[in-house]
């Protein structure tokens, strides 16, 4: 058994360890997990503590994969609940679609029983508001946000500071292996913008015959060249798990015009080796690793690739 998850999973990936070992399958398990990170105001990029778009409107990305079946259920653009993840996986159990945005992610949330509750932080949304007063021009803040939006886009959208996501993946002790992401994605992004921790394929993939990987940073980047998928893909033709990651870093690295920033991979193959690659983040990248046998989990650092 093993669980892999970024430096967001700090609580959520103890009760994820907790209920694997008693056997919960893994997919249950890990959104178990990401559930109490979504909660935890502390975690600065994700659920609660993450951050609004440009209007001041928390919009939540999440998804699921069962690497088994390969069924998957996504939300883009979920308003009014924390429980992104759960009810990502209520898409996949319930409906005949994959993924749903915006107005019928929050009228499915309902139906599920996850009823509308306070999404934005306090915090959050006096650190929008000094942003937005610092950048939108003064002779257009009494209307704002009735104004256009797209020229304040590049200015405001702040990708490289406050951004994250949690991915968790793993698998259990019948061979089973999932992937499960949740993020309040970009801070201030273009109302209605979706980051690729719905996507499946860009920022997440799982197939329990080869292995698993998730994507955080850049999601502008990783929908462009679908990175998680090349990775399993890669594995799927022979390569070996280190291998598959650097076609996926070098496809990464080819892309020329858009927004190009860092990408974090996180990855593992079906024999339970795993790595996690820094792709030109600046900072350093952490993230925990959990076996069964160890009591806690293991907090590493990622290595480092640059182009
Ligand atoms: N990949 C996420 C997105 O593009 C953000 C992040 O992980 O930093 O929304």
């Amino acid at each position: 058994m093993l669980i892999l998850a970024n430096v967001e999973a700090t609580n959520g990936i103890k009760v994820s360890a907790k209920l694997l070992e008693n056997e919960l399958p893994i997919l249950d398990a890990l959104v178990e997990g990401i559930s109490i990170v979504e909660r935890d105001p502390k975690v600065r990029s994700v659920g609660y503590g993450g951050w609004p778009n440009m209007i001041g409107e928390m919009e939540f990305d999440a998804a699921v994969m069962d690497g088994t079946s390969r069924q998957i259920g996504a939300v883009g653009a979920l308003q009014d609940s924390l429980s992104a993840v759960k009810v990502a996986r209520e898409v996949m159990l319930r409906l005949p679609h994959v993924v749903l945005t915006s107005a019928g992610a929050s009228r499915f949330a309902k139906e599920c029983g996850f009823e509308p509750e306070a999404v934005l932080m306090p915090d959050s949304k006096r650190v929008w508001r000094n942003k937005i007063e610092k950048t939108v021009a003064p002779n257009l803040i009494d209307q704002f946000p009735n104004i256009p939006l797209a020229p304040l886009s590049n200015l405001i959208t702040d990708p490289e500071r406050v951004r994250d996501t949690t991915v968790f993946l793993g698998k259990d002790d019948k061979g089973d292996i999932a992937v499960c992401t949740s993020t309040s994605g970009w801070a201030w992004k273009y109302p209605g913008r979706l980051g690729d921790s719905p996507i499946p394929g860009a920022g997440f993939y799982a197939d329990s015959r080869y292995g698993a990987a998730a994507c955080t940073h850049t999601g502008e980047m990783t929908m462009r060249t679908s990175t998680a998928r090349c990775i399993i893909l890669a594995m799927q033709l022979g390569r070996s798990l280190e291998d598959a990651i650097k076609l996926a870093i070098e496809d990464l690295a080819l892309l020329k015009g858009g927004f190009l920033g860092g990408v974090v991979i996180h990855a593992m193959d079906a024999n339970e080796n795993y790595q996690v690659i820094n792709f030109n983040c600046s900072e350093t990248i952490r993230y925990w690793v959990w076996r069964d046998g160890m009591r806690t989990p293991e907090q590493k650092i990622a290595e480092k690739h640059t182009f």
